[in-house]
C-alpha cells in the first residue's frame, strides 16, 4: 500500500500561487550568452512540450522539426536545413535554429564515390551534426514538402576528423515523437511546465535505519535559485521498502498522459491550456539505470547512454554518437526481447543487449530515455573521490600517514565548513558534500607535505613505471596532478554558468581526467564513474547546465524527511509523512495568498500574517550563510547607520582590548586621511567633529542581493573579502580591523581595515593556482581604510599560505558545492 499526492493537485496548487507563478517562465528557449536555467538547454528548445513548437513567418506556419530553404547570406544562395528550434534572443526577438542539410557536392571528398552520387540523384541529402545555425526569421523562404527529402545518413566531426554514420544513430527530433494539441482558443493563456522527478531510493552515502524510498518532483520553469529552495521541492509520495517504484509511479503517469496532450485548468479563475512534460529523472547510478530500461552499471553494457562495453569504458577513442542508445534503437530490442517466448534465450538478449526485460514505466510518456536520464554528478563526483582518496591513503608508508593527519588538522579550512572527519579512520561516514569539499582542499594538503618517504617504497616503484618516469619524485606530482585534475574538473562540472566556451573547457577537463587517473592508478580503468565524463558534455548542454537537477539539494530534502521517521507512529510512516508534508504545503500555499478552490475567498488570516511567521516560511532554504551558532557576547549597544540601502541590521560584537587595538593602529600611518575618504565615500563630506570610536572582533549585517534574497553576513577580523574594483575587477583583501566611528551628523558608522592580495601574475606550477602576496605594511600604494558597504563577498574564496614560498596561493577549486 503506497500513498501518494496527485500531480494534478500539485500543478494546480503551484499554478494558482501568486507568489511562486510570478517567477516562473513559461516561454520560448532563450539563446543567451550564460546558460543557466533549463530553458538555456537544447531540451527545452527543441521539444514540443516546453519549447515553442510553431510560428507564423510570411503567412506560413514553420513547425519545429519541419525542412525549410533558407537564404545564407554567406554564400549569397538558398540552402536547405532542419528547423530544430525556435528561440528567443536576448533582445526578445525570434531567431530559428538550422541544422545543415548537405547535397552531395557539399560532402568532403572522401565521402563523395559513385554510390553516394547515384543516390543524390535520386533525391538523396545528408543531414549535418552539429553546430546549428542560428538565423533570423527573414532568412526564411519557404516549406519543403514533407516526405520529399531521403535521408539515409549523417555527416558528423570525431576528433576533428568527419565521418558518416546512419540517421538511425541519432536522437529523433522531439517532433517525431511529440504532439501537442494547440489550445482550444488562441486568446487563451497557455502553460507549459518542465517537470523534474527524483527518486532517493538510499544508496551508498547513509545510514539506513529505516528504509523509505522518495520521489519529488520539481518545476524546471523556475529559475535556479527558486529551485534551490527547500519549499519548492514537492512531494509526490514515498515508496515503503520493498515496494515496487514501476506500481508506485502508475498513478502519477495516467495523469500526467493527459497533461502531455494539454489540459484546461482554471489559473487564478480563468480557464488556461496547461502542458506538462517529463523533463528529467535523477536517481543514484544504479536505480538510474533501472529508469532507462537499462542493466545496473556492473553489467557488461552498463552505461544507460551507450553501449560501450565494460572493458572500453575509459577509452578515448570511443565514437559516442556511433555507440550511444537510441530511444527508438531500444525500443525494437525491448520487442526483440518481448517477443521471445523462451526465458533462457529472453535472458541471453537482456545480456547481449545490456537492457531490462521489460521497459521502465515512465516509458508510458513522451521522452527519450537515454537522453532524459542524465547521470547525477553530485553522486558520481563524490564517488570518484571516494574512490581517489581510498587509493592515496593506501599508497602512505607509516610516515607518510602521520604526516598527512598532521596536514589534515592544522590545515586552515574555509571557516564557514562544518567540521569534516578524519579522513583515514572516519571516511565510511563521509556525506557526498564531505567528499566535494575534501577535493577542494586535497591537492594544497599534499601539497604541504608530500614527500618520496611519504610513500611505500613498492608503490611508488611501479607507479613510476605506470607514468614512465625514472625518477621517484615525479610520483608525489603525480598523485597531486591526480587530485588537482579531480578538484579542477569538479569545480567545472559543478559550474552554475556556461558560456559556449566554457561547454568546450567542462570537455576538455573531463578528458583529461579521464587520461590521467587510469594512468596512474589501475583502478580507475572503466570505473563507471569515470565512463560517464564522456556523456556529461551532451548532459550540459541539453540542460543548460550539469547541476540543474540539484541532486545535492534534493538528497537534503529526503534526509529532512528520513529523519522525522522516528517522530512518527512507525507503523503506516508514509501515510504520517505525507500528512505532515500536506499540512505544511497548505499553510505555505496560504502564507503566498494562494487561492483555495473549496473556499470562497482568500483566507485573510493567513495572509496578514505577522511578518516574522512569513520570514520563517520564507526562509525555508539552506545555505551556509545562514548558520550560525555565533554567541551574543559583548553586543554593541550604539545603533549604527548604514550608508546604502542594501545593507540592515549592522550590529557589531565582542569589543577589542586595548592592545589588540593598538597593534591595528600601528599599521594604519595615514588614519586620519583615509577615513576622512571612507566619510566621502558613503556622502558625508565635511571634517570630522567627533572621535568616538570602538573597535570590534566581529560585526554582522543583513544584505538583500540581487534576487531579492536576505542573507546574515557575518565579518570576523582575518576573513577573506572579495571587493569589486573598477579597473582590476575582482579583488581580494584580508580584514585586519573593524570599527565604528561618530560621523558628523551625530551617527555612527562602521568602517573596515584591510590588507590588499597583491596578483604576482605567477602560477603555482603543481597546483596550477595564481600566486599571491599580501600588501606589506611599507606598501602605501593602496588605501586600507572602507565603509563596510564596499565589501562583495566574504568567505567567498579561499586562500592557502604557502610556507615554503611565503606566498599565498588562491584555491581556485575552491566553491560552494551545495
Ligand atoms: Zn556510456
Amino acid at each position: 500500500m503506497a500513498y501518494q499526492l496527485s500531480i494534478s493537485d500539485i500543478i494546480w496548487n503551484v499554478l494558482n500561487n501568486p507568489s511562486l507563478v510570478k517567477k516562473m517562465y513559461f516561454g520560448p528557449d532563450v539563446d543567451s550568452k550564460i546558460k543557466s536555467e533549463y530553458w538555456h538547454g537544447t531540451l527545452w528548445a527543441e521539444s514540443l512540450l516546453f519549447g515553442k513548437e510553431q510560428l507564423m513567418i510570411s503567412e506560413e506556419i514553420y513547425k519545429c522539426g519541419d525542412f525549410v530553404y533558407y537564404y545564407d547570406y554567406n554564400d549569397n544562395e538558398q540552402k536547405l536545413g532542419r528547423l530544430r528550434a525556435i528561440v528567443l534572443n536576448e533582445g526578445d526577438q525570434y531567431r530559428l535554429r538550422i541544422q545543415k542539410v548537405l547535397d552531395y557536392n557539399d560532402l568532403p571528398g572522401t565521402f563523395k564515390g559513385e554510390l553516394r552520387q547515384n543516390r543524390s540523384l535520386s533525391g538523396e541529402v545528408w543531414l549535418q551534426d552539429e553546430p546549428f545555425l542560428t538565423i533570423t526569421t527573414s532568412q526564411i523562404s519557404e516549406k519543403v514538402a514533407e516526405d520529399t527529402l531521403q535521408i539515409t545518413e549523417i555527416l558528423y566531426k570525431h576528433h576533428a576528423h568527419w565521418r558518416i554514420r546512419d540517421a538511425t544513430l541519432s536522437y529523433q527530433h522531439p517532433s517525431e515523437y511529440v504532439s501537442v494539441m494547440q489550445s482550444p482558443s488562441s486568446t487563451m493563456k497557455v502553460y507549459k511546465l518542465f517537470l523534474d522527478i527524483y527518486y532517493d531510493d538510499f544508496g551508498t552515502f547513509r545510514n539506513v535505519y529505516h528504509s523509505l524510498g522518495g520521489v519529488y518532483v520539481q518545476f524546471g520553469n523556475m529559475p535556479a535559485h527558486q529551485r534551490k529552495l527547500l519549499k519548492n521541492h514537492f512531494v509526490l509520495g514515498f515508496v515503503p521498502f520493498g515496494g515496487n517504484f514501476n506500481e508506485f509511479m502508475l498513478p502519477f503517469v495516467s495523469e500526467m498522459k493527459e497533461f502531455e496532450q494539454g489540459k484546461l485548468m482554471k489559473v487564478n479563475g480563468e480557464d488556461s491550456w496547461v502542458i506538462a512534460g517529463l523533463g528529467v529523472v535523477t536517481a543514484d547510478l544504479p536505480q538510474g539505470n533501472d529508469m532507462a530500461g537499462v542493466l545496473r552499471h556492473n553489467a557488461n553494457k552498463g552505461c544507460r547512454t551507450c553501449t560501450a562495453s565494460r572493458e572500453s569504458f575509459t577509452n578515448l577513442y570511443q565514437d559516442i554518437p556511433a555507440t550511444s542508445r537510441y530511444h527508438h534503437t531500444t525500443d525494437v530490442q525491448f520487442k526483440e526481447i518481448s517477443d521471445e517466448p523462451a526465458t533462457t534465450r529472453q535472458n541471453q538478449l537482456c545480456t547481449q543487449y545490456g537492457l531490462r526485460a521489460k521497459p521502465n514505466i515512465l516509458d508510458r510518456l513522451l521522452r527519450e530515455r537515454h537522453l532524459q536520464t542524465p547521470q547525477d554528478v553530485y553522486h558520481a563526483t563524490a564517488g570518484k573521490i571516494g574512490r581517489l582518496l581510498k587509493l592515496t591513503c593506501e599508497l602512505f608508508s607509516q610516515e607518510g600517514e602521520n604526516e598527512f593527519i598532521k596536514a589534515w588538522k592544522s590545515f586552515k579550512k574555509p571557516k564557514k565548513w562544518p567540521r569534516l572527519p578524519n579522513p583515514i579512520s572516519h571516511h565510511a561516514s563521509f556525506m557526498m558534500s564531505d567528499y566535494l569539499r575534501l577535493a577542494m582542499i586535497m591537492p594544497f594538503i599534499l601539497n604541504s607535505f608530500l614527500k618520496v618517504s611519504s610513500l611505500k617504497e613498492n608503490e611508488s616503484k611501479i607507479i613510476m613505471q605506470r607514468i614512465d618516469t625514472l625518477r621517484i619524485s615525479t610520483v608525489k606530482n603525480a598523485i597531486i596532478s591526480c587530485w588537482v585534475h579531480v578538484a579542477k574538473t569538479m569545480r567545472m562540472v559543478f559550474e552554475s554558468k556556461f558560456t559556449l566556451d566554457s561547454y568546450d573547457e567542462l570537455q576538455k577537463c573531463l578528458r583529461e581526467e579521464m587520461i590521467i587517473l587510469p594512468k596512474v592508478f589501475p583502478e580507475f580503468a572503466n570505473l563507471p564513474n569515470l565512463h560517464i565524463n564522456v556523456h556529461l558534455p551532451m548532459h550540459a548542454r541539453t540542460y543548460g547546465t550539469l547541476i540543474n537537477t540539484q541532486v545535492g539539494i534534493k538528497e537534503m530534502v529526503h534526509r529532512i524527511f528520513k529523519a522525522m521517521v522516528p517522530r512518527t507512529n512507525c507503523k503506516n510512516v508514509e501515510l504520517d509523512l505525507l500528512k505532515r508534508y500536506t499540512t505544511l504545503f497548505a499553510i505555505r500555499h496560504l502564507v503566498d495568498r494562494g487561492a483555495d478552490q473549496r473556499l470562497s475567498q482568500p483566507c485573510r488570516g493567513f495572509a496578514t500574517m505577522q511578518s516574522n511567521f512569513r520570514n520563517l516560511l520564507t526562509n525555508w532554504y539552506i545555505t551556509e550563510d545562514k548558520v550560525s551558532n555565533e554567541q551574543e557576547l559583548n553586543e554593541d549597544v550604539d545603533v549604527i547607520s548604514s550608508p546604502v540601502d542594501f545593507i540592515t541590521n549592522i550590529i557589531l560584537k565582542r569589543l577589542l582590548s586595548q592592545q589588540d587595538r593598538e597593534n591595528i593602529m600601528k599599521n594604519l600611518p595615514n588614519f586620519k586621511s583615509e577615513l576622512l575618504l571612507s566619510f566621502v565615500d558613503i556622502g558625508l563630506n565635511s571634517a570630522l567633529v567627533y572621535s568616538q570610536m570602538g573597535w570590534y572582533e566581529l560585526a554582522t549585517y543583513t544584505i538583500e542581493e540581487s534576487d531579492g534574497i536576505f542573507s546574515k553576513v557575518h565579518l570576523h577580523i582575518g576573513d577573506i573579502v572579495t571587493i569589486h574594483e573598477e579597473n582590476n575587477g575582482e579583488c581580494y583583501a584580508i580584514i585586519k580591523g573593524i570599527f565604528k566611528y561618530k560621523g558628523n551628523n551625530g551617527k555612527y558608522y562602521v568602517f573596515i581595515t584591510i590588507d590588499w592580495f597583491d596578483d604576482t601574475n605567477r602560477i603555482h606550477n603543481v597546483l596550477k593556482c595564481p600566486l599571491y602576496r599580501i600588501q606589506s605594511i611599507q606598501d602605501m600604494r593602496w588605501r586600507r581604510i572602507f565603509p563596510i558597504s564596499i565589501i562583495d563577498r566574504v568567505q567567498k574564496v579561499h586562500f592557502v599560505y604557502d610556507t615554503k614560498s611565503g606566498l599565498w596561493i588562491k584555491n581556485n577549486y575552491y566553491f560552494t558545492a551545495i
